[in-house]
């Protein structure tokens, strides 16, 4: 989203040309992962830290973290009240951030005017913190030797790398275009007693992006309006058994958040 315009994006394409600030930052990933000493999945950030980080502090914060600028480098500040994972995929994110700095001085500062509004900065650090945790080469191995695209395997590769269920899933769907005619369903439901509005979001996967066939589309809206309208599991497996030879219903309920995770994956 607005990723041409976002300044911070273009500071960084010059810096690192002719490698794409993509290239650039899954490079960084793997030569800080290499010189951590860490050869096995799971990947810890915290020990895979840049020069430039002077240390990671955990305290209790309004957000999942951040990275601040100091004499000589950096500090992460990472939330100790998150999940383990979360905290993780955070420092991970973290470090992303100071590639988007000038840190030839005495203090890291954005020779540029970075605003809040662009997004295109954040989905890098979120794409760096995924090669971080999930290298390419080690998730290619998994995908070599595990045929089977659904959710047993997300949540294999989840525990294995020690990343959420969602991390997974978007690794391999979005990043290594796995799970090609799957829809991948959020939904969030607010916590159990809260009563704001259900939130439901999703991703296609890359062969279902130029179309859904009409029958599929059909599928695919009687999913989400009984997801909109409650994703009780009863619901779902009599939902899910009208079309068994066009399509399987897969979900995942994270906690505590309460988020479900659903995957629709097509039979074409
Ligand atoms: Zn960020």
């Amino acid at each position: 989203m607005h990723r041409k315009t976002d300044p911070a994006i273009e500071w960084l394409s010059q810096l690192v040309a002719p490698l794409s600030p993509e290239e650039f930052l899954s490079k960084q990933a793997a030569s800080l992962l290499a010189k951590s000493g860490q050869s096995e999945p799971p990947f810890n950030p915290q020990k895979a830290l840049p020069p430039t980080v002077k240390r990671v502090e955990f305290a209790k914060l309004s957000r999942d973290g951040m990275l601040i600028p100091v004499q000589g480098g950096f500090i992460i500040k990472i939330n100790s009240l998150k999940p383990l994972v979360r905290q993780n995929f955070t420092c991970a994110h973290e470090i992303g951030h100071t590639f988007f700095y000038d840190v030839t001085g005495e203090r890291p500062w954005r020779p540029y005017k970075s605003m809040s509004t662009y997004w295109g900065e954040e989905g890098l650090c979120h794409a760096f913190a995924r090669e971080l945790l999930m290298p390419t080469e080690f998730v290619e191995r998994d995908l070599e030797e595990h045929k089977n695209r659904d959710l047993e395997f997300i949540l294999t590769l989840a525990n294995k790398y020690k990343v959420s269920v969602e991390v997974a899933a978007r690794r391999l769907m979005l990043d290594l275009s796995e799970y090609d005619k799957t829809v991948l369903i959020f939904a969030e439901t607010g916590g159990k007693g809260k009563n704001t509005d259900r939130s439901i979001w999703w991703y296609h996967g890359k062969t279902l992006r130029r179309y859904l066939r009409k029958d599929e589309d059909a599928i695919f809206r009687q999913v989400l309006s009984v997801i909109s309208d409650q994703p009780s599991k009863e619901i779902l497996k009599a939902t899910a058994k009208l079309w068994p030879s066009e399509a399987t219903l897969q979900w995942y309920e994270s906690r505590p958040d309460s988020r479900f995770m659903f995957l629709l994956s097509f039979c074409r």
